[in-house]
């Protein structure tokens, strides 16, 4: 393992049973996560994409282990998280925070703005007491967030301003990793570049680590330094923002980037139509699970499952189009 890499995901796979035996042994299950591998270096963003259903918001869960681990290793700065203790678990939650996509949802309306994002920096005493109230106003401040609403409530903030107010409830707690759950989907497209630039200047100046969880590629692509795109509960692309956009190769991601906006009007915008719809992930189709959709599918796709192999430095992909070095340059 790299020095650098915060966190270490390996072959991690997530499994809910769906039917039991009389004796309550489980007999299939729902494979929401199967096997994905992916590492993170301290100050950097990854952002996971994918359609709804994938396995995106599970892989972010099953990190922090607010979902059960089924398999596989979470190495978070070289400890298995996935093998800890719940009490030392505990004790490490300030470091791992997660920001969700209802920031309303998440906020107690009972409770002024200055009380939800000091709750847990009390708890976990991260500041002295008598520095307290000075510390939050200070993170309220770093966050875009005026030091006269301490006493308000969050109904009285609009939707920006309380994703505004949960970052800065996680950011309170000095964490080193950040699961970011779809953080902007809910709000305006103006308001979602406010916030994507406030946790890009929070990163910059205290070097926090990110994993992006999204489905809008236009998002990602403005966040990431690193980018996976999921399907169906595998990785199917991995790498660097630069080498995802420029030269996608998995026929998946090509058909997402397909129907990413351009600004420029004169721009002909080839979309690539996905047919049919995502296949059940309690019956996936068997080899490639992308197979039912793809419009390169071949006759060996059915039959054996892709290997999640690098294409070129850092790059990997999971497609039996780029089996050989002699393919990959078709
Ligand atoms: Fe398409 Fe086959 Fe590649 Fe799967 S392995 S993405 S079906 S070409």
């Amino acid at each position: 393992m790299s020095d650098e890499n915060i966190l270490v995901v390996e072959d991690l796979k997530k499994y809910y049973p769906i039917n039991k035996s009389l004796f309550g042994k489980p007999q299939s299950f729902v494979k929401a996560v199967d096997g994905v591998s992916f590492s993170i270096k301290k100050g950097t963003t990854m952002g996971l994409v994918g359609e709804s259903g994938c396995g995106k918001t599970t892989v972010g869960r099953t990190i922090l282990r607010l979902h059960e681990v089924t398999g596989g290793t979470v190495l978070f700065e070289g400890k298995d998280l996935s093998k800890i203790s719940s009490g030392k678990l505990r004790k490490m939650r300030p470091q791992l925070q997660m920001i969700f996509q209802d920031p309303y949802s998440s906020l107690s309306p009972r409770m002024p703005i200055g009380e939800i994002i000091g709750e847990a920096v009390k708890v976990h005493k991260i500041v002295p007491r008598s520095e307290y109230r000075e510390y939050i106003l200070q993170v309220m401040q770093d966050c875009g967030l005026q030091p006269q609403w301490y006493s308000r409530y969050p109904h009285e903030f609009s939707g920006g301003q309380r994703q505004r107010i949960c970052i800065a409830r996680s950011v309170a707690l000095k964490p080193k990793l950040i699961i970011c759950d779809e953080p902007v989907s809910a709000l305006d497209v103006s308001i979602q570049a406010q916030i994507i630039n406030l946790m890009k200047d929070l990163q910059t100046q205290f070097g926090y680590t990110y994993l992006f969880i999204s489905h809008d590629l236009s998002v990602v692509e403005h966040i990431s330094d690193e980018v996976g795109v999921m399907y169906l509960g595998n990785m199917v692309e991995y790498g660097s923002k630069t080498s995802i956009f420029k030269n996608p190769l998995h026929p998946y991601t090509k058909a997402l980037m397909s129907a990413v906006p351009m600004p420029d009007p004169d721009y002909k915008m080839n979309r690539i139509i996905l047919k049919g719809d995502i296949p059940s992930p309690a019956n996936p189709p068997s080899g490639c699970k992308f197979r039912t959709r793809c419009e390169h599918c071949m006759e060996i796709c059915a039959n054996k499952v892709p290997e999640f192999r690098e294409i070129e430095p850092g790059h990997r992909v999971a497609c039996h189009l780029y089996n050989d070095k002699e393919s990959t340059t078709k």
